[in-house]
This record gives C-alpha cells, sequence and structure tokens, in this order.
C-alpha cells in the first residue's frame, strides 16, 4: 500500500500542536453547534479543514516578506507580482484582491446583472454566493462521471460539452455575461479538468460570443494531473502546459491561498485593458488601490514567488502523492474513498458509507463529527448542508449529488504519520458507526448557510 514519496524540503520552523481529551472535544463540538467551522483551532489536532490559506511558506517567501515594498502606489512587490502573471500564466493585466471571493465578487458586479446566467463545470459556494446577492443564476454542467464515486477515469473535473451547448441555446447568449471553468473542479472531488475539455469549453463560450474566464485556484494541481493522465503531455513541462491553459482563456479568478501558495491574496487577470477601468472604481472602492487590492507589498512579494513554487514539478510530485497516500489510508480504515483521489484533498463518499442517514440529515457532516470527536481532526462536509438550494425555476428543494466528507491537505504542512494517525481514527469510526449521528438544522442564514449553522444530532 505504501507509496514512496519523499517531502521535497526539510522543515525549518515547527508549531506546536496540542492533543486534547475526548471529554475537551465533545464540549468544544457541543458548544459549537455540531459545526466544526465554529470550533476553535487551538482544539483541533489535524486540521483538514480547507486547503486554503494554511500552507507553510518557504525561506525564500519570508525573505521576500522582508523586501516587500509598501509603497501606496507601484510598489516594487506589485511589479514582481505582475511579472509573475504574466510570464507563469501568461495574462497581460492583473488585479489584486485580498482573496478568491473578493476576485469573484469584483469581476462579476462589473459583467454580471439580475437574472442572468452563469455556467460552470462546478461553482465553488463562495463563487455561487457572489452570483446568488446578485440575483443571478450560478448553474453547474459537470460530466456525468463527476457524481459517480467509483469510476476512475482520469478527468472526472470535466465541463458536460453538451449540456453547456443546451444551456446557452435554452437561456440565450445575451443572458450569459461570462462562463466559467473550474481546474481543478473543487467541489467536484477536486478532479481535474483535461486541456481538451478546456479548449472545448473555450470554442463553445467563444462561437457564441461570451467570455471565458477560469476559475484557477488550483491551476499548478491541474497542470501536473494533465502531466501524469493525458500521455500528449508525458513530456511536457508544466509551465508549458499551464500557459497552455491559460492561453484559451479570457481571464482568470483566483485564490492565491490554494496554489499561490500564500496564506492570504487573490486576484483577477486578464486580456481586455478595458475590464481593468471597469473593474478598477470598485477595486478601488472595496479592496485598495489598483497596485496592492487589500494586500500588504510583503503578501504581493510573497505570492510572487509563491507562484513561482507551485510550478516546481518536484513539488507537485510530492504534493499529489501525499494526497493519493492520505486516499489509501482511508481506503484501508474501510472507507469509501471517492476514486481517483484529487489534488488538494481526498473525499470520502459518507452516504455511501453510512446508508442509515438520510441525506436530510447530512451523514457528511456526522461522520466529520464522528471523526473529531475520535481524533480531533477536523474536516468538512461538501454536501447537501452545504450546496442544498431551490430549483431556481422550480422552487423544488435541490438536494447535493453526494454526501461527501472533504479531507482538505495543508500544502507543506503535515508529515505522512500525521496522515497515518488521520488513518486510525477513520477506522475507529468505520468500526463503530453508532458514533456517526445524523443531524438537523436549528438554525441557519439564506445564502452560505454551511458556515454559520446551527445544528443538532438527531437520536
Ligand atoms: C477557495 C476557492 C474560492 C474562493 O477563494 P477564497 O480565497 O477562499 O475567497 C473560489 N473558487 C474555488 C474553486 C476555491 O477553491
Amino acid at each position: 500500500m505504501t507509496i514512496p514519496f519523499i517531502e521535497p524540503f526539510r522543515i525549518k520552523v515547527v508549531e506546536k500542536v496540542r492533543m486534547t481529551t475526548r471529554e475537551e472535544r465533545v464540549a468544544a463540538l457541543r458548544a459549537a453547534h455540531y459545526n466544526l467551522f465554529a470550533v476553535r483551532g487551538e482544539d483541533v489536532f489535524i486540521d483538514l479543514l480547507t486547503d486554503s490559506g494554511t500552507g507553510a511558506m518557504s525561506d525564500e517567501q519570508w525573505a521576500g516578506m522582508m523586501h516587500g515594498d509598501e509603497s501606496y502606489a507601484g510598489a516594487k512587490s506589485y511589479y514582481h507580482f505582475e511579472q509573475a502573471i504574466q510570464n507563469i500564466l501568461g495574462f497581460p493585466y492583473v488585479l489584486p484582491t485580498h482573496q478568491g471571493r473578493a476576485a469573484e465578487g469584483m469581476l462579476f458586479k462589473s459583467l454580471v446583472k439580475a437574472g442572468q446566467t452563469v455556467p460552470n463545470n462546478r461553482h465553488f459556494d463562495t463563487t455561487m454566493g457572489n452570483l446568488q446577492v446578485l440575483g443571478a443564476n450560478p448553474v453547474d454542467i459537470p460530466v456525468a462521471e463527476s457524481a459517480d464515486s467509483e469510476v476512475e477515469l482520469p478527468f472526472k473535473g470535466n465541463m458536460d460539452l453538451e449540456g453547456l451547448e443546451a444551456l446557452i441555446k435554452k437561456t440565450g447568449v445575451e443572458n450569459i455575461p461570462l462562463g466559467m471553468l473550474t481546474i481543478t473542479n473543487n467541489s467536484a472531488a477536486g478532479q481535474p479538468v483535461s486541456m481538451d475539455n478546456i479548449r472545448a469549453t473555450a470554442e463553445i463560450y467563444h462561437r457564441y460570443g461570451i467570455p471565458f474566464f477560469i476559475d484557477a485556484c488550483r491551476f499548478g494541481e491541474n497542470a501536473w494531473f494533465i502531466k501524469l493522465r493525458d500521455p500528449k503531455y508525458k513530456n511536457t513541462p508544466v509551465r508549458e502546459i499551464v500557459r497552455e491553459m491559460f492561453s484559451y482563456a479570457d481571464g482568470c479568478t483566483m485564490s492565491a491561498k490554494k496554489d499561490g501558495m500564500v496564506n492570504i491574496g487573490g486576484f483577477i487577470a486578464f486580456r481586455d485593458p478595458e475590464l481593468k477601468g471597469q473593474i478598477g472604481a470598485n477595486l478601488i472602492v472595496h479592496e485598495g488601490f489598483l497596485t496592492y487590492g487589500g494586500l500588504a507589498g510583503r503578501d504581493l512579494e510573497a505570492l510572487a514567488i509563491g507562484l513561482n513554487e507551485v510550478v516546481d514539478e518536484d513539488y507537485l510530485n510530492y504534493r499529489e502523492s501525499h494526497t493519493r497516500y492520505l486516499g489509501e489510508v482511508l481506503s484501508a480504515a474501510g472507507m469509501p474513498v471517492y476514486k481517483p483521489t484529487g489534488g488538494h484533498a481526498v473525499y470520502v463518499d459518507a452516504g455511501k458509507a453510512f446508508p442509515g442517514i438520510p441525506k436530510r440529515q447530512f451523514p457528511a457532516v456526522g461522520l466529520a463529527n464522528a471523526l473529531y470527536i475520535t481524533g480531533g481532526i477536523r474536516t468538512v462536509e461538501i454536501g447537501s448542508l452545504m450546496f442544498e438550494h431551490a430549483d431556481p425555476e422550480t422552487g423544488e428543494l435541490m438536494l447535493a449529488p453526494l454526501e461527501l466528507v472533504r479531507f482538505a491537505i495543508p500544502r507543506r504542512v503535515y508529515t505522512r504519520s500525521h496522515l497515518d494517525y488521520i488513518g486510525e481514527a477513520a477506522a475507529e469510526c468505520m468500526k463503530r458507526p453508532e458514533l456517526v449521528k445524523g443531524l438537523r438544522v436549528t438554525w441557519a442564514p439564506k445564502v452560505l448557510r454551511h458556515f454559520m449553522a446551527q445544528l443538532e444530532e438527531i437520536e
């Protein structure tokens, strides 16, 4: 079962974590109304809530922080960042934002009107939320295989191309201000999108005159999967794969907290110089001046370095093997793992593992909570608590296609023994299904309810 992989770095700074007692965790979860988002970080032993902004920066990045230029306008660090975007992604223009959702918000406020539709292979929750608050309709068009956690296919993150074209015809191009594609497909188990699918998606959008934006959060991981899984790209350097992926798009939004290898940051990059003017005023009002967008100069410096580190093939090889190893550990513990393993996370099909708990009782929340009580491990539900919504046409309540628990892996943070420990806690939960309880929502806001929902266990 063991896959040989070695961290291509050594550890220079360490951070102490504390193992809590079971009683402490039971109390912490009850105080959090059974929502792991409300548990304090210091009450978590291994935190796999998200890979967003939780990574470890390199010595080069920390050194870069000291070189950060804090000039309000035209800081040296901004130009380093702009150069990294131009060299690595290939977009001539970029506007920094404090994180990915701000990039989405800025772009959508400039382009999208109420009642309009935005297609995507699968919207991330904040992307969906940003459109919903504008009164627009986010529509997901994943390939059918993406809802099958068993079938081993190389690119289950792909867009359903026929579905996309059908949607465009039905909705009318005048009602689609832009089209998106998320690489890798975070909400669909972190599955990659193939180069052929990126190209074909772009071709469809452009044939109808629809601007095409990539949600680029994990572009490095997506490029690595293209190299691993598409024989045509076996010998192509990752940097070239990245350039080709973005060459098909008019722009991208990105949370730099993922493959930017930093703890905070985001941006919108694009080709149309007009867009700078359209987005610029909004950016200045909400984020900051055009050359810092809500970030400190030192953050931009670290990001410029991080964008270069994420396309390092030794790093990407380690990253993919490390994540795949956790998938094997969880499979060995008896958990139905979504196959194949994605880039940044392992997803476990809790609906399948605990068929006795109805979807409406959120089996994936039940499993995530049991993992916390058992081992102090924090994961997150990617299921109906996160994605339940009313169908815009029928008003019918739609549940998520799968009830998943996501084990997201912070970049360059945990070692293999951490992963083995997670496997032991997982095995305990599978052996004692009575630990996993159904839940009901006692309070929740209308949009993005999973972050704030309060729940209670159903006995
Ligand atoms: C994280 C993420 C976002 C939002 O970025 P934040 O930095 O968290 O605001 C958008 N899309 C995808 C696919 C993401 O994973």
